[in-house]
């Protein structure tokens, strides 16, 4: 059932870059595995799948410990991220899709710093400003890249990333999008040094592919690969 999933969800992926006349390798395909079992990820690894995403630390940390699951698998943090936990993932994923605050920044720059690596970092923005959302303001996003990108030499910050809000015309997240992508070209435009926005983390179940219409370059599915997740075990 995954295999098939995983495919179809590609398909869309590749349909969706040929609208918007795109390259197909424009867009990573993040499977989204958080609370799904091992099987299942190698289901969907058999099926394609290099990149998985995780959403919280210790379920990251056992999964990349699994000797089930091979060893070219990119794994990358899209979930909100605590100070205290940064020392179990930083130099084993390749990718924090979540820093929205120079806090959480200086400390991914400390134990980057320690084990000798400079992490690769998004930037997460609440592009429609929701109370219940962490990210950081649309207005505040600039300030914030300067800041880290002036005095953190171990953490390189690569582009954007956003959760949209949650919708069933995903239509309604367009505009959003659309902002992600403009604000993306102005901190291009800006020329900050060690700062590239090559990355545009955005679009999910619902919604990636507008998503990839607007020129997210990351897609992260979970529910449209594995099924729908249950929290109660
Ligand atoms: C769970 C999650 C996703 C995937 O959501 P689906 O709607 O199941 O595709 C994407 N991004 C983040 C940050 C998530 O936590």
């Amino acid at each position: 059932m995954v295999a098939e999933q995983y495919r179809e969800i590609e398909e869309r992926v590749t349909k969706a870059c040929e609208r918007a006349g795109r390259k197909r390798e424009e867009v990573t395909l993040i499977a989204v595995s958080k609370t799904k079992p091992i099987s299942m990820l190698k289901e969907a690894y058999e099926a394609g799948a290099r990149t998985f995403g995780e959403n919280k630390v210790q379920e990251l940390v056992s999964k990349m410990d699994s000797e089930e699951l091979a060893s070219d698998i990119s794994w990358q943090m899209i979930g909100h991220l605590q100070r205290n936990k940064v020392k179990y993932i930083v130099g084993r994923v390749d990718l924090i899709h979540s820093v929205d605050s120079f806090r959480l920044a200086e400390e991914i720059n400390i134990q980057s710093k320690k084990k000798g690596v400079i992490t690769p970092i998004l930037i997460e923005v609440n592009a429609a400003n929701e109370d219940t959302k962490f990210g950081v303001k649309i207005e505040d996003t600039i300030d914030l890249i300067k800041q880290i990108a002036k005095e953190l030499d171990s953490v390189q910050i690569k582009g954007l990333m956003t959760i949209a809000p949650y919708v069933v015309d995903s239509e309604e997240n367009r505009p959003y999008f659309r902002k992600m992508k403009a604000l993306s070209v102005d901190i291009t435009n800006e020329n900050i040094d060690n700062v590239c926005m090559d990355i545009l983390s955005m679009g999910m179940t619902g919604d990636f592919e507008v998503a990839i219409e607007e020129g997210a370059t990351m897609v992260r599915v979970g529910t449209g690969i594995f099924g729908e997740r249950n929290y109660q075990n």
